[in-house]
């Protein structure tokens, strides 16, 4: 049996789930070209899955709940026939004409095509007592873990959409909810950064680091030590839990010696097109998008990805 008669053969391969790969697989799969995906097994879905209302996705004028969103994509994809394998990729040989993928599960899938849609993962402080103490006070998630930390001390730390919008979910829940960023100024929407200025329960400490976790094994977190950033004063401030929401960065791992990276691990892509450095390869969404990082700039992208895919598959017919 040839390779393209495997059962693990497609003719396109989509690695990850979020807006970019979903809208990639309804186009795909509208065009028949039987597309198969491999979601990653952790949050299928992708970062939607993990918030609240979108109040910013046209065609929602009341917005809607980041999980149902991802449902409602993933059901169109499906419903045009793409295959969701729930695994996670845990190595690739994108170089040949065919093209091979590696699960976590220890599966082989090969395709003429890909698309890597893996999107990006919390970013981290590197701070003593970051790693020890997670799960136990440190969290990057307000929506999944906000419910632990009812009348209890929260401090977020960041300064753009992401920590406004988890402080201003978080204050259901604290007793206080301390915003602490580096800056006098916030990255943040203006809408977001004004719901936060007004909201009584949110402190705000600015020009401010965190530079340790501290905490004890009964307890969790207990306190963050601070420095100033302008006239360098250390502090202490007391917490029970804090929530950093300091951005993203690629999922690129398992990529790296194969497509072209840049040096913080985004793809690069040629122009203004999803092409990759390898032919046959094509990314979408936050995996390769440093500036947008919207679900619906992720979303256009896949169906530009998918465009792409398409075109090359009709340049390689045999
Ligand atoms: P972001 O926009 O990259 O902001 C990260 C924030 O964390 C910045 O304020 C940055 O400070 C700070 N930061 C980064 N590294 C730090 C460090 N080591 N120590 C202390 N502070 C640090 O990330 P994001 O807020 O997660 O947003 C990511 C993207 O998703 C953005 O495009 C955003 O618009 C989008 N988003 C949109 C919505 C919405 O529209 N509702 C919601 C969430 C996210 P500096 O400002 O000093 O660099």
């Amino acid at each position: 049996m040839s390779e393209t008669e495997s059962t693990n053969y497609h003719d396109v391969i989509i690695v990850g789930s979020g807006p970019a790969g979903y809208t990639a697989g309804v186009y795909l799969g509208r065009s028949e070209y039987n597309p198969f995906m491999l979601t990653g097994a952790l949050t299928p879905g992708g970062q939607l899955v993990n918030t609240t209302t979108v109040e910013n996705f046209p065609g929602f004028p009341d917005g809607v709940l980041g999980p149902d969103l991802m449902d409602k994509m993933r059901d169109q994809a499906e419903k045009f026939g793409t295959i969701l394998e729930y695994d996670d990729v845990v190595s690739t040989d994108l170089s040949g004409d065919i093209k091979t993928v590696t699960t976590d599960g220890g599966e082989t899938y090969s395709a003429k095509a890909v698309i890597l849609t893996t999107g990006s993962e919390y970013r981290k402080l590197g701070i003593p007592g970051e790693e020890k103490f997670g799960g136990h006070g440190v969290s990057y998630c307000a929506t999944c873990d906000g419910f632990f930390f009812k009348d209890k001390k929260i401090v977020v730390v960041g300064g753009g959409d992401s920590a406004m919008e988890e402080a201003t979910f978080l204050s259901r829940y604290g007793s206080s909810v301390t915003l602490i960023h580096r800056r006098e100024e916030f990255r943040a929407s203006k809408i977001l950064v004004d719901r936060v200025k007004a909201n009584p329960k949110i402190n705000l400490m600015l020009n401010s680091v965190v530079t340790e976790i501290k905490g004890d094994d009964k307890n969790g977190v207990t306190s963050l030590a601070l420095k100033n950033t302008v006239d360098g004063t250390e502090s202490t401030l007391d917490a029970d839990g804090v929530f950093i929401a300091i951005g993203y960065t690629p999922r690129t791992d398992f990529l790296k010696g194969q497509v072209g990276l840049d040096p913080d691990g985004y793809i690069l892509t040629e122009g203004a097109s999803t092409k990759t450095s390898l032919p046959g390869v094509f990314a979408a969404g936050d995996v390769t998008d440093r500036t947008y990082r919207q679900a619906i700039s992720a979303a256009g992208m896949g169906c530009r990805a998918a465009i792409d895919a398409q075109n090359y598959l009709t340049e390689h017919e045999d």
